[in-house]
């Protein structure tokens, strides 16, 4: 039990990573607050959970929205007394030839994976700051080191986050808060199965030969299991990382080394 006692806040929980992670977090002994602009994801994580009898407290947001974002917060200091963790996850992913990549496109995914996690990062510290503090982990991506074609939003703004992390990372590491991204490769997750056709025009494969094609390139010759992305989100948010703040942390089965 890991996580007894502990509280932890997960955006993007209604689906993929996020919803994995909080049930990982669960079964460790936290109690969760699960949120997401997905009503159903979020009551499909909230019913697997209770199963477990695990804590929960569930809430539709937008995450771009301060005011939702700060309010939930307060929620879940009022119902938990602290927020210990805090995980942005919550992230979409568009692939589109850049000439094609809309104003609206772009500002989307700015707006969700970038200024998502800004105001998921000022809500965290401001709690954190009355409880002595915390860890939260932002999720980058591979895309926020290495450049992919009809990829620029998103490569853009998972740059931005590990900019956001190390920054907010050195302002509050006096206040003993933690600030870490994680910068997974592929996590085959809902996400892709909204964007495989695009990857796959992309490359010039059919769709049922992308999976295939990304096991050839990366050196561990696989994608990577969800269970891998929550033991390094267990660990970042654990005191076994305790001297670890401000760092992007690859976990692509060595497609990325630096
Ligand atoms: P997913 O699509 O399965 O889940 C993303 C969740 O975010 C969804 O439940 C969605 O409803 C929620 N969301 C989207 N916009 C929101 C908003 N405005 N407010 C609140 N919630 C919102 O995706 P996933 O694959 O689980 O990805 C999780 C994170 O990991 C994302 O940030 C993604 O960019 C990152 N990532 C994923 C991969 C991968 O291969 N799957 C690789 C690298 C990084």
């Amino acid at each position: 039990m890991l996580m007894k006692n502990k509280t932890i806040v997960i955006t993007g929980a209604g689906s993929g990573i996020g919803a994995h992670i909080a049930k990982m977090f669960s079964n460790e002994g936290a109690k969760v607050a699960l949120l997401d602009i997905d009503e159903d994801g979020l009551n499909n994580t909230e019913t697997a959970i209770s199963k477990t009898n695990g804590i929960v407290l569930k809430k539709k947001i937008d995450i771009t929205d301060k005011k939702e974002v700060f309010t939930v917060g307060d929620t879940v200091m009022k119902k938990f007394g602290s927020i210990d963790v805090w995980v942005n996850c919550a992230g979409i992913s568009i692939i589109i030839p850049f000439l094609d990549c809309s104003e609206e496109i772009w500002d989307k995914t700015l707006a969700v994976n970038l200024k998502g996690m800004f105001l998921g990062c000022q809500c965290a510290v401001t709690y954190m700051m009355q409880t002595g503090g915390g860890s939260i982990i932002n999720f980058s991506s591979q895309s926020g080191k290495k450049a992919g074609a009809r990829y620029q939003a998103y490569c853009a703004s998972k740059a931005g986050v590990i900019g956001l992390t190390q920054s907010v990372a050195v302002e509050f590491a006096p206040a003993n808060i933690r600030v870490n991204a994680i910068c997974p490769g592929v996590v085959k997750t809902p996400m892709w199965d909204k964007q495989i056709n695009d990857y796959a025009k992309k490359r010039n494969l059919k769709p049922e030969e992308v999976m295939p094609y990304f096991c050839k390139t990366i050196p561990m010759g696989r994608v990577c299991e969800y269970d891998e992305v929550g033991n390094l989100v267990m660990f970042l948010a654990s005191n076994k990382s305790s001297y670890i703040t401000g760092q992007a942390i690859n976990l692509t089965g060595g497609s990325l080394m630096s």
